[in-house]
């Protein structure tokens, strides 16, 4: 028995759409999935036409890289490949040993070639491999739904050869994008949020708002609880916790009960537009969606925008409560959002907020408050935690198909 050579192919799709872009999406693509993979034992990256190769040559556990990388933005499939030397002599050696003591009813060759001067044409390899195969397994070639998919990537240097690919997470490499500050409370809705946008490519800078002393510190276990796993797919993270408490005080003895959810509101945009910006953050990023709760109305949210100088980006804006749900159950959020908890927004919170505040009502809430004050106060007393991925936790979910 030859020894085989594994290695695991990346194969991204949008990536390659972004031609200009597309050395800077490759960096942070190569740079997380080693990230990813660095507990896993040594891997050797090489960027190839259209793909990138992960070098297992003597790697303890390649099925645990391949599964692992099958878990990165910007990765649209993978598959744990053996590299052999381009002859259909060699081709049929490795996939003898691939296929030795399996059954499958039907199966396919699927041959590509990467430069078109091979001197056999798909269709060639595909025929002399497919007949290999007949000579050796019962079984019989079926094109559109066959039970085993032989793949066969034919690149000028070597050839790889594989069975299984896996489904990606797709969307781009965290870091590409540039960086966004999530507002992430204890909830269900914006631990989703932030992961869509670490799904479009941005790095999230955390921020979240607690009330202690007012309230036990639940809230800011919750949020590092939160921050600990969707730190799984960007490696690192950043954690803001500003204290509330103080700042929700002053808005009671000034504001009156209604207006008080979207001055809340608009301070908490403030205050982290405020250390979005030390950052080098771009954006604002929440979990609302239109009409979930009174300060979700269109109105509201609109009294919202007002005080943000940069976009304030809602990737859930127009999905159900049920929707945010289940992708928040794939995601392995869930079980965390719901543990109870006072949310600083349970404090000091009317019993029926404006659903429908004018930008008058708005500015005459907050007249006596100032505002330059609270903001300053409330960036000079957040308190940093900064979060490694840990490989040793649970594996999480697959993704959530949203
Ligand atoms: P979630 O499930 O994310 O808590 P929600 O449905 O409870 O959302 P709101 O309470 O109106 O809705 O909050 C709207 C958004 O404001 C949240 O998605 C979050 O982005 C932000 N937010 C609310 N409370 C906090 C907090 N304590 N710290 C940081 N951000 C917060
Ligand atoms: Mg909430």
């Amino acid at each position: 028995m030859t020894r085989l050579r594994p290695a695991v192919i990346v194969h991204y799709h949008e990536l390659s759409l972004k031609r200009g872009n597309r050395p800077l999406f490759l960096r942070h693509l190569a740079r997380n999935l080693r990230s990813a993979t660095n507990h896993l034992g040594p891997v050797t990256l090489r960027q190839l036409p259209g793909r990138i190769l992960l070098d297992l040559a003597g790697h303890p556990q390649p099925e645990a890289v391949r599964d692992r990388v099958a878990q990165v933005f910007g990765v649209a499939s993978c598959a744990l490949a053996y590299r052999v030397p381009s002859t259909l002599d060699a081709m049929r050696a490795v996939i003898g040993e691939l296929l030795a003591g399996k059954e499958f009813p039907s199966f396919r060759i699927s041959a590509r070639r990467a430069f078109k001067t091979y001197p056999l044409s798909s269709v060639e390899i595909n025929t002399a491999l497919g007949a290999f195969v007949l000579e050796r397994v019962r079984t019989r070639v079926d094109l559109t739904h066959p039970a085993l998919t032989i793949h066969v990537e034919v690149l000028p240097a070597e050839t790889f050869v594989y069975l299984d690919r896996m489904a990606g997470p797709g969307g781009l490499p965290v870091g590409a994008s540039g960086t966004v500050a999530a507002l992430l409370s204890g909830g269900i809705d914006s631990p989703v949020a932030a992961w869509r946008m670490m799904k479009r490519g941005c790095r999230v800078l955390f921020v979240h708002f607690h009330s202690v002393p007012y309230l036990p510190p639940t809230s800011q276990e919750k949020a590092r609880a939160l921050v600990e796993r969707l730190t799984a797919w960007q490696y690192r993270a950043d954690l803001l916790l500003v204290p509330f408490g103080e700042i929700q005080r002053e808005v009671v003895i000034s504001v009156p009960p209604p207006a008080r959810v979207v001055v809340y509101r608009r301070l908490m945009v403030r205050i982290a537009e405020a250390l979005a910006r030390r950052s080098g953050a771009l954006a604002l990023a929440t979990g609302e969606s239109v009409g979930q709760v009174a300060s979700q109305t269109l109105q509201n949210i609109a009294r919202i925008d007002e005080v943000a100088g940069m976009p304030i980006l809602r990737p859930l804006i127009g999905m159900d409560k049920l929707e945010i749900i289940a992708a928040a159950q794939q995601l392995g959020t869930f079980e965390i959002s719901i543990e109870p908890d006072a949310d600083c927004c349970t404090l000091f919170v009317p019993k029926h907020p404006a659903t429908r505040m004018s930008s008058e009502e708005v500015h005459g809430a907050e007249a006596k408050l100032d505002i330059s004050g609270l903001v300053t106060r409330g960036c000079d007393e957040v308190k940093v935690e900064t979060f490694d991925y840990d490989p040793v936790r649970p594996p999480f979910p697959r993704d959530p198909e949203i």
